[in-house]
């Protein structure tokens, strides 16, 4: 298994916003043994969890919480519609 290079681990949120879609990408550890994991936020979902690949330990995600982050994604794909709409209804002098 190969070690996530040093400057990498300062990276713990990517985003893109592409198809009118927001990706955004978290790297969580696992509580047991610290192992860093890709989590794409869109499948942080009530109910769900996620086993790792290391270690095998199940880490259960909090319901509520996913289903909080659902409707802010949700929301945030309206809000960077708006934005850019906002920009193609002004009019250039
Ligand atoms: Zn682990």
């Amino acid at each position: 298994m190969q070690d996530i290079p040093e400057r990498h681990k300062e990276v713990l949120v990517i985003g893109i916003f592409k198809d009118r879609q927001v990706y955004i990408e978290l790297r969580p550890q696992c509580p047991k043994c610290k192992k860093e994991f890709m989590l794409d936020l869109k499948k942080f979902l009530p109910g769900r969890a996620h086993s790792c690949y290391a270690c095998g330990t199940i880490a259960q995600f909090d319901g509520q919480l996913a289903e909080r982050v659902q409707k802010l994604m949700h929301d945030l794909e309206a809000s960077i519609r708006e934005v850019n709409e906002s920009f193609l209804s002004q009019k250039a002098d």
